[in-house]
């Protein structure tokens, strides 16, 4: 037998992601680029003084398999502060290599193959490759923007999404691409769910802190859903270092053991030097978080009024570093080619978000913006984007 791809089959429809086509057009054409979420400023100059001490001071070997005591210690006190939830930092936790490690790890410890995980889509894009890479199968349920404009899901598509082989429910919240929030009487209807089919929900987190109006609310923080929630989150989204791949998973001791039993065969351990400032950083006093925040809201609210100008449908952007954006007003029907062209029209990149979506059609008309750049950044792209307008 011939082979002309080595790929295994199920992992050939995963290609080069829109991120990489998109920032190669960036660099290509020297248009802003609005399009990969990461910040340009570091984070906080304690944690970053806390790295560099900790290399200099011999951090240099494995860490434990969970991760040190005092991150891990870190980890449950901050979830205590802020969502007061109460977790025992030797048996609950555990620190990954970002939280796509532990959003893969968890999947793969969970699911055996042809198990179905109910997810909503658009979704982010290693949940999909994950899923796949486990043998089992994904049943998203679409998000759609509702009559107020802000991002929905039906409740009768919901319910059928659960059935006997539902394994798992991942949930991203605040949400990534849509910057959509999950309303309390949403979360109690997944919870709800969960209960009634006995599966074990995993939940992103990474964007707990970048809620603009009201507050975040854990999945797992909601009646009998402690016992069967993976909470994950990240350093990453929080503290401005997203190339330094912190995250961590917090639950009852059977589920994170679970997921260690997977995790100590994709990395082991990752980042000693960084580990210990994480912990500083999760330590900061309130109005790190709070301050950060009022950044990210100052910056969307800007790049809101400006894409608004440019005369895009501009959609809520309840929380996260993203605001979504109908190019239909502008004559736009597609958003991967409107995204393509949009560098040589105005000098800004965006990504198309119909290429996180299985039911493409729901998505193809929305494109996302990423704000969490300098205001002189987004400044400058708005002044761009004015263009599309004339
Ligand atoms: C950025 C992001 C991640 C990845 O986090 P890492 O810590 O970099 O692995 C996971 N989920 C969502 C929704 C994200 O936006």
């Amino acid at each position: 037998m011939t082979r002309t791809d080595p790929l295994v089959e199920r992992m050939r429809p995963f290609g080069t992601t829109i991120f990489t086509e998109m920032s190669a057009l960036a660099v290509r054409t020297g248009a802003v680029n609005l399009g990969q979420g990461f910040p340009d400023t570091d984070g906080p100059p304690e944690m970053l003084a806390a790295a560099a001490e900790a290399l200099a001071g011999g951090a240099n070997q494995y860490p434990p398999l969970p991760g040190i005591p005092a991150l891990r210690h870190a980890i449950t006190a901050h979830e205590q502060r802020f969502w007061g939830l109460t977790r025992d930092p030797d048996t609950e936790v555990v620190v990954t290599a970002g939280a796509t490690e532990a959003i893969a790890a968890a999947i793969l410890a969970l699911c055996e193959p042809g198990d179905e995980v109910v997810c909503f889509e658009p979704y982010y894009d290693s949940y999909a490759a994950s899923i796949t890479l486990a043998g089992a199968v994904r049943r998203p349920v679409t998000l759609r923007p509702g009559p107020a404009g802000r991002y929905e899901f039906d409740e009768a598509e919901l319910r059928e999404a659960f059935g006997r082989r539902t394994r798992l429910v991942l949930l991203n919240t605040p949400h990534n691409p849509t910057g959509k929030v999950f309303t309390a009487a949403e979360l109690e209807l997944i919870a709800g769910l969960c209960r009634e089919h006995d599966v074990v929900a995993v939940t992103d987190e990474v964007y707990e802190h970048l809620v603009f109006d009201g507050r975040h609310v854990p999945l797992a923080g909601l009646p009998g859903m402690r016992e069967r929630t993976l909470r994950i989150s990240s350093a990453g989204k929080t503290f401005s270092c997203t190339g330094w791949k912190i995250g961590w998973a917090t639950g009852p001791a059977s589920l994170v053991s679970a997921l260690l039993r997977v995790k100590q065969f994709l990395t082991f351990v990752n980042g000693a030097p960084l580990q210990p400032a994480v912990a500083v950083a999760l330590g900061l006093p309130d109005s790190y978080f709070t301050g950060f925040a009022a950044g990210l809201r100052e910056r969307r609210d800007g790049l809101v009024a400006g894409l608004a100008e440019a005369g895009l449908a501009v959609l809520p952007a309840e929380g996260t570093y993203f605001v979504t954006a109908d190019i239909r007003p502008l004559g736009g029907v597609d958003g991967i080619e409107f995204c393509r062209e949009l560098p040589a029209r105005c000098g800004v990149v965006a990504v198309p978000t119909q290429v996180f979506y299985d039911n493409r059609d729901a998505g193809r008309h929305l494109i996302r913006f990423a704000f969490c750049k300098r205001a002189e950044v987004i400044d400058e792209a708005v002044s761009r984007l004015k263009r599309l307008a004339a």
